[in-house]
């Protein structure tokens, strides 16, 4: 058996799925490397921040269904890196002012949904990822373009900048599966179901009103057909001393998001308002800033269908939310089979 500390393992993707495998890895004594296009951890675990606070454009609240991602939600809250959500939800069209105002809590709103627990990230979600961050290194700002097999058991990565990293003995690539099938399938044709993953885009728009959105609610799931939802993004449940200016972010459906891939953000915020402003039957009130974000590969549609894809003799793995579904858990389960996986292919 080699020893723990001499085995290096590379992750590609510092989200929820990457950041899973890693701390998985980590925690028995491998040796890993997590790579990390971006500046920030979280991937679509998501924040931006503003001159009066964060946003959080990606995913919105996470729910747990298994007992072991219930277990980790329940280890970030004492770890303050996660709290409780019982936004004021309307759910269909026509979310107006005139609205029952009242807190009522979310049971009310939205049926079956209310058997489950919202959380979100604390203070803000893309920090929902620190119990996660262990000490392992992290290369930010590396976007990994190649995988290059030195033998059976080695592989070097190579970054857009010519850099080059290795050898590892086992790779765990996590990022969306459009961008993880271009990375493995040079590789081996046993990566070729990637392809068939279908993910949809999502415009989020993130929108500060000057004056508080004169509604009673938080939340609005699918207020209008070119809105899937629309939250304030600060947790605020107080109606009558609500912070200026009051955040909001709107998310276009995938089928809007679809026809509207390529427009300007300029086009896209102006629709996206003027939806919301005919959903909610109101004026809106004065716009104190405005930003448009355009995720590509937001949430899957037709997933994979099992939980990671092994290839290169079990050294080479696909994880990601989309093996399974379009969830955070599924990212958190996706990730730890991958490590669980990876541990068998150098271990068992
Ligand atoms: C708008 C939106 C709303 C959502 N709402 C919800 C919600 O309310 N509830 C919910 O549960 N889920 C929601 N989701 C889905 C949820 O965000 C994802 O399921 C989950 O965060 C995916 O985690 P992941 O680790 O699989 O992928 P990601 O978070 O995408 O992480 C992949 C990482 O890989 C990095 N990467 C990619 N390519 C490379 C490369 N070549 N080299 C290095 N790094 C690379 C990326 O930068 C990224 O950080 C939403 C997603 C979006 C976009």
């Amino acid at each position: 058996m080699p020893k723990m500390s001499k085995v290096n393992i590379a992750v590609i993707g510092a989200g929820m799925a990457g950041l899973k495998a890693a701390s998985t890895l980590h925690s028995i004594g491998m040796n890993v490397t997590v790579f990390e296009k971006s500046r920030g951890l979280g991937g679509r675990l998501a924040s931006r921040r503003t001159e009066f606070g964060h946003f959080n454009h990606g995913a919105q609240y996470v729910t747990a269904r298994d007992p072991g991602f219930d277990a980790f939600l329940q280890e970030a809250t004492e770890f303050n890196a996660a709290r409780n959500w019982t936004p004021n939800l309307h759910r269909g069209t026509r979310a107006d002012a005139t609205a029952d105002a009242g807190l009522s809590p979310i049971a009310r709103h939205v049926g079956n949904l209310a058997v489950e627990q919202w959380y979100q990230g604390a203070p803000q979600m893309n920090k929902l990822i620190r119990p996660l961050v262990l000490p392992f290194t992290i290369q930010k700002q590396h976007r990994i373009t190649r995988i290059e097999p030195l033998n059976q058991r080695s592989f070097m990565l190579h970054d857009d900048l010519d850099g080059a990293f290795g050898p590892f003995d086992g790779v765990i690539v996590t990022a969306p599966a459009p961008q993880t099938v271009q990375l493995l399938q040079p590789l081996s044709s046993r990566y070729t179901p990637i392809s068939d993953v279908v993910m949809a885009p999502c415009w989020s728009v993130m929108v500060a009103f000057e004056k508080p959105f004169p509604t009673g609610f938080d939340a609005m799931l699918y207020p209008s057909p070119e809105i899937s939802w629309a939250a304030r993004t600060a947790q605020n449940n107080d109606i009558f001393h609500r912070r200026t200016p009051d955040p909001w972010v709107l998310h276009a459906s995938p089928e809007w998001s679809r026809a509207h891939l390529e427009e300007d953000k300029d086009r896209v915020i102006e629709k996206l308002l003027a939806a919301l402003r005919n959903a909610s039957g109101i004026k809106l009130p004065e716009l104190h800033s405005v930003q448009a974000h355009r995720w590509r590969h937001a949430r899957t549609e037709v997933p994979l269908g099992k939980s990671h894809l092994n290839g290169m003799n079990g050294r080479v793995i696909a994880a990601g939310d989309w093996c399974l579904g379009a969830r955070v858990e599924a990212a958190w389960r996706s990730g730890q089979t991958a490590a669980h996986a990876m541990i068998e292919t150098l271990l068992g």
